[in-house]
């Protein structure tokens, strides 16, 4: 997961600041803070405000770091939870891997260096490991961003960085100031230190326990989160009670929240694969909202309800939504079907609620059977808001993106879309609508091909050739194959 989580974003991380003057190192409670010249009263303060919130977490955060050590018995709570012992192990070697991780972030509880605004606008910011500070001269504003993705290679101790501007004045961020700074700071922290949990969980889940449906991702998310709250309280309470704050969503949420859609949010291996989704750019309050729905679920539960409810799944490979549901509903009585409605569009809830799926996919293919790609491609997307696990729809959707041309991309994550539904249903077939069309021809050698089934695909791009010889994407599809060394695939 990576966290894009704003208050995380605002939580400033540098690994090195060569180049600017440091004045002086103020040494307090085991913090240690450096200014640049003239700038010794702007630390004291900084040192006051981070007597009251920061080192009361730093307990914690080296509690947890000291658990995170020797993962054993961490692994062994995620797995109890998950009610999947066998995991525990890969668990353990997985929050392995987040230990340079939490290595770097201690430095955020030790080491805090003040510099002027001036000087990062003289050398147009830092850039270091993860971090960057950008200085814009257009805007005149200092932007910075740190991605702490588990992917991240990290070497080194972060250090909290302050900015003072001319009048003296703290001016982190151009338009807040200490307090709210060192208060997103800790949410920041609170986020990194416990989502390795998070991590390693939703790893657990789609990998070692098959749950890992195209379009169950609020499950995979709100579960992690979930999990990660539960065992992170017990190293670090207030740090977990801060991660969970973090992931909820919040007043400000209010006006988008009528437009994400749960049921449509794809895995984030399909997100990435141009998969459009409703409430894009909403990532956050997906994520929160998942995170809502589980707290909901699980809330009056004994603590083995997950386990149980994870349990009724194991039988079913990457159980789809429904199955989620019902496994739910069996276990703890909650219609979670119901909650999850809550979290979709007035007109999608509706659709759902009616079963107009069918109907708008049957109402589309005419359309686009008539020639009339735009139209078909609005009711197939409406389709897809009530009904994604359709693979039919996606494919159809593929075809009008692919007839009404300049959406090749979006097509072709459609057709990506398609052998991941298929393969989570256990195989099955496609129908396709306008079975003639060489460019249902071509997507279908795309699905062939995705899926492995090469000569077949092979076959297929063939015929869109005899067809059409100047089919620029069959041909390349037909070099991708060779280079794939697949003359003699399945
Ligand atoms: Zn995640």
């Amino acid at each position: 997961m990576r966290y894009r989580i704003r208050s995380f974003i605002a939580c400033i991380v540098a690994f090195s600041t060569t180049g600017i003057a440091v004045a002086g190192t103020l040494q307090v409670n085991g913090l240690s803070i450096s200014y640049p010249d003239g700038l010794e009263a702007q630390a004291r303060e900084a040192a006051e405000a981070a007597s009251e919130v920061l080192l009361p977490l730093r307990a914690e955060f080296a509690a947890l770091r000291t658990a995170m050590a020797e993962p054993q018995a961490v692994a062994g709570r995620i797995a109890g939870l998950l009610g999947a012992p066998e995991q525990a192990g890969t668990i353990a070697d997985n929050l392995d891997h987040f230990s340079p991780m939490s290595q770097a972030l201690e430095g955020l509880f030790s080491d805090w260096r003040i510099f002027r605004r001036s000087e990062l606008v003289a050398t147009g910011g830092l850039r270091e490991g993860p971090v960057s500070i950008v200085y814009d001269a257009q805007s005149d504003k200092l932007t910075w961003e740190v991605s702490f993705g588990s992917d991240q290679r990290l070497t080194g101790r972060a250090f909290l960085l302050l900015i003072v501007n001319a009048e003296g004045e703290f001016c982190i961020g151009d338009d807040h100031g200490l307090e709210e700074h060192i208060a997103h700071s800790v949410e920041g922290l609170a986020g990194f230190s416990v989502a390795a949990l998070h991590e390693v969980t939703e790893c657990a889940m789609a990998v070692g326990l098959g749950l890992h449906h195209p379009y169950a991702r609020w499950f995979n998310e709100g579960v992690s989160n979930w999990v990660a709250f539960q065992v992170g309280r017990e190293y670090a309470p207030l740090l977990a009670v801060v991660f969970l704050s973090c992931c909820l969503p919040t007043d400000a949420d209010q006006p988008v929240r009528g437009s994400m859609n749960l049921f449509s949010w794809p895995q984030k291996t399909y997100a990435n694969q141009a998969i459009p989704q409703s409430g894009e750019g909403n990532e956050r309050l997906l994520y929160a909202a998942s995170t809502e729905l589980i707290q909901q679920v699980l809330r009056e539960q004994p603590p083995d309800a997950l386990a149980e409810i994870i349990g009724r799944l194991k039988s079913t490979r990457n159980p789809s939504t429904k199955a989620i549901c019902a496994a739910v509903q069996a276990t703890t009585g909650v219609d979670c079907w119901e909650l999850l409605l809550d979290y979709a569009p007035e007109d999608v809830r509706n659709g759902i609620r009616e079963g107009r799926a069918p109907a708008l996919y049957s109402e589309a293919k005419e359309k686009a059977l008539r020639g009339d790609y735009s139209g078909a491609i609005d009711l197939l997307e409406s389709a897809i808001e009530i009904g994604p696990s359709d693979p039919d729809a996606h494919l159809c959707l593929a075809w009008a993106l692919r007839k009404v041309g300049g959406r090749e991309e979006e097509a072709e994550g459609h057709v990506r879309m398609v052998v991941a539904l298929l393969r989570s249903s256990g195989g099955g077939r496609v129908a396709p609508c306008a079975a003639e069309d060489t460019e249902m021809i071509y997507l279908l050698g795309r699905i062939s091909q995705h899926a492995g089934q090469l000569s077949r695909a092979r076959e297929l791009f063939g015929a869109v050739l005899q067809r059409d010889p100047d089919h620029k994407a069959a041909r390349s599809a037909l070099a991708e194959l060779d280079d794939q060394g697949a003359a003699t695939g399945p």
